[in-house]
């Protein structure tokens, strides 16, 4: 562990104590709170940090709730709860969603029914537990376990993905223009929430909250110009105001829910739900487009270098030949190295046109059932050998994937391209996983490397023929490996920051 890395967990350990501190003391002055963002920090924090760091949670909230003047065995019950329905959430959302949180419809809603709805039961039930062992509250008890258990809901639901979206890559690219709007955007939001929640608007508060809907067009110009990130903190923004202007409804004499409280909850989830979804598919048709731009520029040049490269393939290998036999005449003895000089640049440019070759569309392709574990295992030592000569390491972690239908001449090439990149990419030192495992019936292969990462602009570029940034690349791996991975019907992800490059290739097994 790193000292920065150390700096990190403290960061959390702090922040969670604040969260949880706050909300515990908010708890006891209005007897009911609307939204426990401390459940949604748990889930982050195992989900980034690792199931190991379940004593930040536990720990803190224990201590929170005893410097409230709660006493301690109902405190630590609390934190008990609290503890485990972060870690059935982790569990659940590794088990069923993977890394990727909110990048599909299907993924958000996974999200929000295991770790959102389902995972609270958990702390439900020890605060049932905790009520029976004496918690003052003044409602009955299916009241006080729907507000548990909905407070921790909403809890999840907004605070969750405002912290997985902010440690997770986001692709909007800033300038100066698109912070100014951004920045407009969220005091032209928190100014309509104040007029909502404070009953601004409307002859009272509860007539007011109707008028919620005026927040919707923000939420379209999120969705469209900005990513889930900013959806996340937006809505943080108008639960903050929203719980500062609504909390003292809350203190009246009931014994059923109070529909105003469950009105603003109901509304944060919702938006917030609908927002992460709608934007996860407004991405998907982005990525789709972009994808489908690469391939058309991929296949015109593809045809062209495909001729062009046929054709002059002929004449060289007629001079390679007449080369070679007047370098064995016996009167150019002194000039054989000369000739081992040409005869070598012709086999360079040979082998430039084969690479050219690779790109053509329609190749026929030589599949056989192959396991990729095999092929990577037969590179490893070449590879290796390669990183270690300028000072890096290559660490390969196979996991247990089936064996499909592939071209192993091509796949080869696939992944020679790719680690060259990443070798290419990382100072001393670096460290380059290649990993495989299942995922979705998926076969993923990946690369991630510890380099200098690709600026979020260059990121659509990549794949383009001819496309480099150094001084003496040919820009023709990538749209080789992308021609190769279409050909297989593979798919391939980039995750980029400025310490590291990760490249994903799925493969649908057949
Ligand atoms: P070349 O390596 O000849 O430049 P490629 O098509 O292999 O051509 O790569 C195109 C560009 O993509 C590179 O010039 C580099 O800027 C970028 N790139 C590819 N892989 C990585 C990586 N792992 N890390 C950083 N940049 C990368
Ligand atoms: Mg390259």
């Amino acid at each position: 562990m790193t000292f920065k890395e150390n700096h990190k967990i403290i960061l959390y350990l702090v922040c969670y104590f604040l969260i949880s501190f706050l909300g515990a003391d908010f708890s006891t002055k209005v007897e009911s709170i609307i939204i426990w963002p401390a459940a949604g920090m748990a889930l982050g924090i195992l989900l980034i940090l690792g199931l190991s760091y379940w004593p930040i949670i536990f720990f803190a909230d224990v201590f929170s709730f005893i410097l409230n003047g709660y006493p301690v065995n109902i405190s630590l019950l609390i934190g008990l709860g609290n503890m485990l329905t972060a870690i059935s959430g982790m569990y659940l959302v590794n088990r069923q969603i993977g890394a990727d949180f909110f990048n599909t419809i299907g993924n958000v809603l996974k999200f929000i029914l295991y770790a959102g709805i389902l995972s609270p039961i958990v702390s439900t039930i020890f605060a049932v537990l905790s009520w029976k062992m004496g918690v003052f509250y003044p409602h009955g008890l299916w009241c006080f376990i729907f507000e548990w258990w909905f407070a921790q809901v909403a809890g999840i639901i907004i605070l969750s993905p405002l912290i997985l979206t902010w440690v997770q890559n986001n692709n909007i690219i800033w300038n100066y223009k698109k912070r100014l709007e951004y920045i407009a955007l969220l005091i032209l939001i928190a100014f309509t929430s104040y007029l909502i929640f404070n009953g601004q608007i409307g002859n009272n508060p509860v007539n007011a909250l109707t008028y919620k809907y005026l927040l919707l067009p923000y939420y379209f110009w999120l969705i469209y110009w900005y990513s889930q990130r900013e959806i996340a903190t937006t809505t943080a923004l108008v639960a903050i105001i929203g719980i500062w202007s609504t909390y003292d409804i809350g203190i009246v004499d009931r014994t059923t829910v109070d529909e105003l409280i469950l009105s603003s909850q109901f509304f944060l989830c919702f938006i917030m739900a609908t927002a992460l979804i709608l934007s996860a598919i407004v991405n998907e048709r982005r990525q789709m487009m972009e994808n489908i731009a690469r391939f058309e520029r991929l296949n015109l040049v593809g045809e062209m270098a495909a001729s062009f490269a046929h054709e002059l393939r002929n004449p060289i290998t007629v001079v390679r030949g007449y080369i070679q036999l007047l370098s064995n005449r016996p009167e150019q003895k002194e000039q054989k190295e000369v000739f081992t000089t040409i005869i070598n640049e012709i086999d360079r440019a040979n082998s430039i046109i084969t690479e050219y070759l690779l790109l053509a569309k329609n190749r026929n392709l030589d599949l056989k059932r192959k396991n990729i574990n095999k092929i990577i295992q037969v590179l490893f030592p070449l590879m290796q050998a390669d990183a270690i000569h300028s000072n890096k390491s290559i660490d390969i972690k196979l996991g247990d994937i089936p064996e499909f239908l592939l071209d192993e001449n091509e796949i080869r090439q696939l992944i020679l391209n790719f680690v060259k990149n990443s070798l290419e990419a990382m100072g001393p030192s670096g460290i380059l996983n290649i990993s495989t495992y299942m995922h979705d019936n998926k076969v993923v292969l990946v690369f991630k490397d510890q380099g200098k990462g690709i600026p979020k602009d260059l990121i659509p570029k990549l794949g383009t023929p001819f496309f480099t940034t150094k001084k003496n690349g040919t820009g023709l791996g990538l749209a080789v490996s992308y021609s190769i991975a279409a050909r297989h019907n593979a798919v391939i992800n980039v995750e980029s920051n400025a310490k590291s490059t990760t490249f994903s290739v799925s493969f649908d097994p057949i």
